[in-house]
């Protein structure tokens, strides 16, 4: 007993040997809480903050009308779906939901799905097995990457939005037996905000007969006509992935793809199988959202306009912005430090806009990542633009 006795030691010394050294490289995150006030205002302890950090793009989350129909239809249903989709947890309006979705995106068949997360993580593996390869752009979501890992897929990964690049990996796959091929990228980049080139990547998977799959988490009801994403509408685009925590102002996640495909995720996809449906009140809010968006056309525009200004007047002051051409808008510092004492100095300016930091973004590309809203007001820009002035003028 005595010999059991000494060889004991802390199980855990991993947990604090991991949390000791994230704070030595100052990447150490905590979860904050901030308490909303309106779609871009909000309280963090007892300080007043806009809010540039937000995807709730068009403000949809405080909308009356998403609000009103997430209340009538928790009274009609209920607070939880009960059951999976596959027990009795398919209430009619997912049904209905999932048809109107196929119709907005231009595919055939649309499925539901518990978050964006939840989607890619689980979707990949079930198309892809460790006898497949999968393409993906360096830049995709951490979801994304987990699915393709899952899989046991070969995965090759081509510098962000190079196409050429792209090309010679296709290349070099394509006649090697692999059982089959795989795309994968985003349409928007959640932390660049640059957009990638759907009509090439649909070419380029059309000449090696590959499976295209993109994520539309931030083009969903912001790009494209009607504010129906940039990868609706798109023949050659197999599965199309949106998200409804971002400018839908709601939660969970839908893939639009062939009725086969659907029918093939509803039999072998255990993310879509073995987990509660999307509970009566979320269904309520995506289905007024989905209402609303098309006829949002002066919210985008507005801001498209601002997120512009704001990409000029960071550059102006010498800093880079990657290839913004979205509501997305980074101001790459470089340094994990500077990056917080840059978001800090907002913050004491009445501005909450969050570092981000590796490993979400590569080493180096340390950064504050905006994310503007159509509910974002002139003077709310304004007082942005001159505090970044005010620290650039400080730092320099
Ligand atoms: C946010 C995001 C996700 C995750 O979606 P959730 O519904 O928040 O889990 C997936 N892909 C991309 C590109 C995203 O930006």
């Amino acid at each position: 007993m005595a010999k059991v006795e000494q060889v004991k030691t802390n199980k855990f010394g991993f947990v604090e040997e991991a949390l000791a050294q994230r704070r030595r490289d100052h990447l150490l995150r905590a979860a904050v809480p901030f308490a909303p006030e309106d779609a871009v205002r909000g309280w963090r302890g007892d300080r007043p903050l806009v809010n540039f950090s937000s995807n709730d793009y068009l403000g949809l989350s405080k909308h009356p009308r998403v609000i009103a129909a997430a209340q009538e239809m928790t009274m009609r249903y209920g607070t939880s779906a009960s059951a999976s989709r596959l027990i009795t947890g398919t209430l009619p309006i997912h049904q209905e939901l999932e048809e109107r979705l196929a119709a907005a995106c231009g595919q055939e068949a649309a499925l539901l799905f518990n978050s964006g997360f939840q989607a890619n993580a689980t979707i990949l593996p079930a198309l892809l097995d460790a006898s497949s390869v999968v393409l993906c752009d360096r830049l995709v979501h951490n979801s994304m990457v987990q699915g393709m890992l899952a899989s046991g897929a070969r995965l090759m990964r081509y510098q962000h939005n190079d196409l050429e690049h792209l090309e010679r990996l296709l290349d070099k796959a394509a006649g090697q037996g692999y059982s089959r091929m795989l795309i994968a990228s985003e349409t928007v980049f959640s932390m660049d905000g640059d957009r990638s080139d759907v009509s090439a990547l649909v070419q380029l998977t059309q000449t090696y007969n590959a499976i295209l799959y993109l994520d539309d988490a931030h083009a969903l009801g912001v790009l494209g006509k009607n504010g129906v994403g940039l990868a609706a509408h798109q023949p050659g685009v197999d599965l199309v992935i949106g998200t409804f925590g971002k400018a839908f102002g709601a939660f969970g996640a839908f893939v639009a793809c062939s009725r086969a495909v659907r029918d093939y995720l509803v039999n072998c996809c255990p993310g879509f199988i073995y987990t509660t449906a999307l509970p009566p009140g979320v269904i309520g809010a995506i289905s007024a959202a989905l209402e609303l968006v098309p006829s949002l056309d002066a919210e985008r525009q507005r801001l498209h306009f601002q997120a512009e200004q704001l990409r000029q007047h960071i550059r102006q002051l010498g800093y880079d912005t990657r290839g913004s051409s979205s509501q997305i808008v980074p101001l790459v510092v470089g340094d994990e430090a500077q990056a917080l004492h840059l978001s800090h100095w907002l913050e004491t300016q009445g501005l909450l806009a969050s570092a981000i930091r590796p490993p979400t973004v590569p080493r180096g590309t340390a950064r504050l990542r905006f994310a503007l809203s159509s509910q974002h007001t002139g003077e709310q820009l304004q007082a942005l633009m001159q505090a970044i002035e005010e620290w650039h003028g400080r730092a320099s």
